[in-house]
């Protein structure tokens, strides 16, 4: 059936991109081999620091996604047989860990309900345990995107610290880095890794890594095999602008527009305009008198809310409504959570009337399979919050002006 207007394209990823990124991205191949590639190269690999927090950590691109991502970091820096720490709470960090337990790492994993955060009581036992520091590495999920919860990474980095324990800590900000603050170096981050269809506001297919200088150290020794994905053959490559291979130059240059446009605004900027719309999201669920997968409001996430269904009702087919009714595409509950809940993404290139048009779609879907809600109550719930903090949020983006 054809269908008219924009798809409200409101999964967690891939994001909008920016017609402003579109057009940077619409352009012939270019030779990577030319003496004119490095500055676009050196460019964006600098730039991209910004946005990991971190002036200390080294860069890299790799023609890949998220998962890529992963798996860069942790052949890089681990030895076969390593033990390594993780939390298990949602489909994302189980997929890393199944990962790293096909590379042949001893995972201890610890597992809690989906919808819960990290079992922070537990981690720090688990560290002050190990007084022989036999685990190499803590692998998190920032923001699992199953579940829309927010991990607290400077809670992690505390037990490290307390306990005085070498544990690379490895961070998976697929769905947090360039949407919520990270911060690479303050939370003293070894591998903080991304993925361009988020925060960045790309099209899927660059697999980003930062590392920090002790990550690096480690990759000189380590024994896990990585060819693709090695770190030293970027470097070598990266030092002098090149690549070792080809690159995706579209995605390259659309990434350099992409972060001039996050700088333009302001990461402080970026990150108050994400928590204000997820904020009027959730105003719209609590109108509409149901639950959000996350348990702890601490740990909201502001990049996805994973919106229960009520007992007898299947959130599949709210997002098949929405998406053949209204146009409009929201994410899939993943696994555990399958037909439980659907998820609003609200990251990347969103303004306040993309979200209440959502809003709108989703309670017309949500009506017309029966859950009892009160058609408008959400939009309006949202709309309210948005007027009452606008002026608030324009002084932001004036810089307080
Ligand atoms: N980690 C998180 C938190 C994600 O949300 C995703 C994808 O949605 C991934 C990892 C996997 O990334 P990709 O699909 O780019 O490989």
């Amino acid at each position: 059936m054809a269908m008219h207007g924009k798809n409200f394209l409101m999964v967690p990823g891939p994001t909008n991109v920016p017609d402003r990124v579109l057009r940077a991205m619409h352009r012939n191949s270019e030779d990577h081999r030319s003496p004119d590639f490095p500055a676009l190269a050196k460019t964006v690999l600098e730039n991209m620091k910004v946005v990991f927090g971190t002036t200390t950590g080294r860069s890299f691109i790799f023609p890949a996604s998220g998962t890529g991502a992963w798996e860069a970091a942790l052949t890089n820096t681990l030895n076969k047989g390593d033990k390594v720490i993780s939390v298990r709470f949602g489909q994302f960090s189980h997929l890393w860990i199944d990962m790293m337990q096909r590379l042949g790492l001893d995972v201890t994993v610890f597992d809690v309900e989906w919808g819960e955060g990290l079992p922070i009581d537990m981690l720090s036992n688990c560290i002050a345990k190990d007084t022989r520091h036999e685990y190499q590495a803590i692998c998190i999920v920032h923001n699992e995107t199953t579940t829309g919860v927010t991990t607290d990474i400077a809670a992690v980095r505390h037990i490290l610290d307390r306990y005085n324990h070498p544990a690379l800590l490895m961070v998976d900000g697929v769905s947090s880095i360039a949407s919520i603050p990270f911060k690479m170096d303050e939370w003293k981050v070894d591998l903080a890794i991304t993925g361009s269809q988020k925060g960045f506001m790309l099209p899927a297919g660059l697999g980003m890594v930062c590392a920090s200088p002790r990550a690096l150290e480690r990759s000189k020794k380590n024994n896990l095999p990585r060819v693709f994905f090695s770190f030293e053959d970027m470097i070598v490559n990266n030092d002098v602008g090149y690549f070792p291979y080809t690159p995706s130059i579209p995605l390259l240059y659309g990434l350099k527009e992409s972060l001039a446009m996050l700088m333009e605004e302001g990461l402080e900027n970026v990150y108050a305009r994400h928590r204000r719309l997820a904020t009027g999201v959730r105003k719209a669920v609590e109108a509409w008198g149901l639950k959000i997968c996350c348990k702890n409001p601490k740990e909201y996430s502001d990049t996805v809310t994973a919106v229960v269904v009520p007992e007898g009702f299947d959130a599949q087919q709210v997002i098949r409504i929405a998406y053949e009714k209204y146009n409009l595409s929201l994410g899939a509950g993943l696994m555990k959570v399958r037909g439980r809940v659907f998820r609003i993404g609200h990251l990347g290139d969103l303004n306040e009337l993309m979200v209440l048009a959502t809003l709108a779609g989703t309670e017309m879907a949500m009506s017309e399979v029966g859950i009892p809600i009160k058609l408008g109550s959400g939009v309006a719930a949202a709309s309210e919050y948005y007027m009452k903090t606008s002026k608030q949020v324009r002084g932001l983006l004036n810089n307080g002006k």
